[in-house]
Protein backbone atom coordinates (compact mmCIF):
# COMPACT_ATOMS: atom_id res chain seq x y z
CA UNK A 1 0.00 0.00 0.00
CA UNK A 2 1.16 3.79 -0.83
CA UNK A 3 2.38 5.64 2.37
CA UNK A 4 -0.29 8.06 3.86
CA UNK A 5 1.53 10.52 3.48
CA UNK A 6 4.93 12.43 1.39
CA UNK A 7 6.06 14.88 -0.69
CA UNK A 8 6.24 14.84 -4.24
CA UNK A 9 8.64 17.48 -6.15
CA UNK A 10 7.55 18.49 -9.77
CA UNK A 11 9.10 17.80 -12.47
CA UNK A 12 11.08 20.73 -14.80
CA UNK A 13 10.20 18.26 -17.71
CA UNK A 14 7.26 16.33 -19.49
CA UNK A 15 7.28 13.22 -18.64
CA UNK A 16 6.83 12.11 -22.34
CA UNK A 17 8.36 14.29 -24.67
CA UNK A 18 11.25 15.18 -22.00
CA UNK A 19 10.66 18.95 -23.15
CA UNK A 20 11.26 21.53 -20.49
CA UNK A 21 8.41 23.65 -19.16
CA UNK A 22 8.69 27.08 -19.68
CA UNK A 23 7.58 29.78 -17.29
CA UNK A 24 3.58 29.85 -16.93
CA UNK A 25 2.82 27.05 -19.46
CA UNK A 26 0.14 24.69 -18.62
CA UNK A 27 0.38 21.03 -17.55
CA UNK A 28 -1.21 18.20 -16.22
CA UNK A 29 0.28 16.67 -12.83
CA UNK A 30 -0.59 12.98 -11.84
CA UNK A 31 0.04 10.45 -8.79
CA UNK A 32 -0.39 7.21 -9.78
CA UNK A 33 0.07 4.18 -7.13
CA UNK A 34 3.60 2.71 -6.92
CA UNK A 35 5.83 0.67 -4.32
CA UNK A 36 6.48 3.06 -1.29
CA UNK A 37 4.34 5.52 -2.48
CA UNK A 38 2.71 7.69 -5.24
CA UNK A 39 4.49 8.72 -8.10
CA UNK A 40 4.24 11.84 -9.89
CA UNK A 41 4.39 12.40 -13.45
CA UNK A 42 4.08 16.18 -14.78
CA UNK A 43 3.02 16.45 -18.51
CA UNK A 44 2.79 18.68 -21.03
CA UNK A 45 -1.12 19.61 -22.08
CA UNK A 46 -0.27 18.03 -25.92
CA UNK A 47 1.42 14.72 -24.40
CA UNK A 48 -1.78 14.45 -21.62
CA UNK A 49 -4.11 14.41 -24.29
CA UNK A 50 -2.37 12.41 -27.40
CA UNK A 51 -0.21 9.96 -24.99
CA UNK A 52 -1.58 6.71 -24.96
CA UNK A 53 -1.53 5.35 -20.98
CA UNK A 54 -1.65 1.77 -19.75
CA UNK A 55 -2.55 2.90 -16.09
CA UNK A 56 -5.16 5.07 -14.55
CA UNK A 57 -4.21 8.06 -12.27
CA UNK A 58 -4.91 8.19 -8.59
CA UNK A 59 -5.00 11.72 -9.02
CA UNK A 60 -4.27 14.45 -11.34
CA UNK A 61 -5.04 18.02 -11.94
CA UNK A 62 -3.87 21.11 -13.99
CA UNK A 63 -1.21 23.54 -13.12
CA UNK A 64 0.25 26.47 -14.31
CA UNK A 65 4.41 26.17 -14.84
CA UNK A 66 6.40 29.04 -12.58
CA UNK A 67 10.05 28.63 -13.36
CA UNK A 68 12.30 28.17 -10.35
CA UNK A 69 13.91 31.69 -9.80
CA UNK A 70 17.59 32.52 -10.58
CA UNK A 71 20.36 30.46 -7.97
CA UNK A 72 21.14 33.84 -6.36
CA UNK A 73 17.98 34.42 -4.56
CA UNK A 74 17.70 30.85 -2.82
CA UNK A 75 20.32 32.11 -0.52
CA UNK A 76 18.15 33.23 1.98
CA UNK A 77 19.30 34.37 5.49
CA UNK A 78 18.90 31.69 8.10
CA UNK A 79 15.30 31.68 9.78
CA UNK A 80 13.67 30.05 12.46
CA UNK A 81 11.37 26.91 11.75
CA UNK A 82 8.71 27.64 10.01
CA UNK A 83 5.70 25.68 9.46
CA UNK A 84 6.52 24.49 6.23
CA UNK A 85 9.95 23.29 7.57
CA UNK A 86 8.43 21.82 10.41
CA UNK A 87 5.72 19.95 7.77
CA UNK A 88 8.78 18.83 5.16
CA UNK A 89 10.94 17.24 8.37
CA UNK A 90 7.67 15.80 9.88
CA UNK A 91 6.97 13.65 6.59
CA UNK A 92 10.85 13.01 6.40
CA UNK A 93 10.53 11.23 9.62
CA UNK A 94 7.47 9.47 8.86
CA UNK A 95 6.44 9.01 12.49
CA UNK A 96 2.99 7.72 12.90
CA UNK A 97 2.62 9.24 16.41
CA UNK A 98 2.62 12.67 14.31
CA UNK A 99 -0.10 12.18 12.14
CA UNK A 100 -2.51 14.29 13.04
CA UNK A 101 0.24 17.30 13.57
CA UNK A 102 1.33 16.57 9.74
CA UNK A 103 -2.26 17.19 9.26
CA UNK A 104 -2.90 20.39 11.04
CA UNK A 105 0.44 21.69 10.26
CA UNK A 106 -1.41 21.69 6.34
CA UNK A 107 -4.56 22.85 7.24
CA UNK A 108 -2.01 26.28 8.80
CA UNK A 109 -0.73 26.10 5.03
CA UNK A 110 -3.22 26.00 2.99
CA UNK A 111 -5.12 28.67 5.43
CA UNK A 112 -2.32 30.95 4.78
CA UNK A 113 -2.00 30.38 1.05
CA UNK A 114 0.95 28.35 0.91
CA UNK A 115 -0.86 25.23 -0.30
CA UNK A 116 -3.58 24.30 -2.35
CA UNK A 117 -5.64 21.45 -2.05
CA UNK A 118 -5.66 20.01 -5.53
CA UNK A 119 -8.03 16.74 -4.76
CA UNK A 120 -9.18 14.55 -1.57
CA UNK A 121 -9.89 10.63 -1.83
CA UNK A 122 -11.74 8.29 0.58
CA UNK A 123 -9.13 6.56 3.12
CA UNK A 124 -9.10 2.85 3.66
CA UNK A 125 -8.41 4.35 7.47
CA UNK A 126 -12.12 5.85 7.44
CA UNK A 127 -9.94 9.40 6.84
CA UNK A 128 -9.50 11.34 3.80
CA UNK A 129 -6.25 11.95 2.19
CA UNK A 130 -5.59 14.89 0.90
CA UNK A 131 -3.34 16.26 -1.88
CA UNK A 132 -1.95 20.03 -1.48
CA UNK A 133 0.55 21.53 -3.97
CA UNK A 134 2.97 23.93 -3.17
CA UNK A 135 1.62 27.40 -4.58
CA UNK A 136 5.08 28.64 -5.39
CA UNK A 137 7.42 24.97 -5.98
CA UNK A 138 4.71 22.62 -7.10
CA UNK A 139 5.87 19.96 -4.90
CA UNK A 140 3.02 17.55 -3.79
CA UNK A 141 1.95 17.02 -0.09
CA UNK A 142 -0.01 13.97 0.21
CA UNK A 143 -1.67 14.07 3.73
CA UNK A 144 -3.95 11.97 5.36
CA UNK A 145 -6.56 13.77 7.40
CA UNK A 146 -7.32 11.65 10.31
CA UNK A 147 -10.82 13.66 10.55
CA UNK A 148 -10.07 14.91 14.45
CA UNK A 149 -12.67 15.60 16.69
CA UNK A 150 -12.79 19.29 17.68
CA UNK A 151 -11.38 18.30 21.23
CA UNK A 152 -8.85 16.58 19.57
CA UNK A 153 -7.66 19.18 17.12
CA UNK A 154 -7.24 21.64 19.97
CA UNK A 155 -5.01 19.03 21.45
CA UNK A 156 -2.90 19.38 18.38
CA UNK A 157 -2.84 22.46 17.35
CA UNK A 158 -0.95 22.83 21.29
CA UNK A 159 1.49 19.57 20.29
CA UNK A 160 2.10 21.69 16.71
CA UNK A 161 2.78 25.10 18.72
CA UNK A 162 4.84 23.63 21.14
CA UNK A 163 6.94 21.79 18.22
CA UNK A 164 6.85 25.47 16.18
CA UNK A 165 8.17 27.16 19.28
CA UNK A 166 10.52 24.74 20.61
ZN1 LIG B 1 5.19 16.57 -23.59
Amino acid sequence: MAQEWNIRPRGHVCAACGRQFEDKQQYVSALRDAEGGYERLDYCMKCWRDTPRDWEPFSFWEGEYAAPPPAAEKNEPVKKETAEDLLRDLIAKDDPEMRNAVYVLAVMLERGKQLVERDAKPHESGGILRIYEHRKSGDTFTVLDPRLRLDQLGEVQQQVIGLLGG
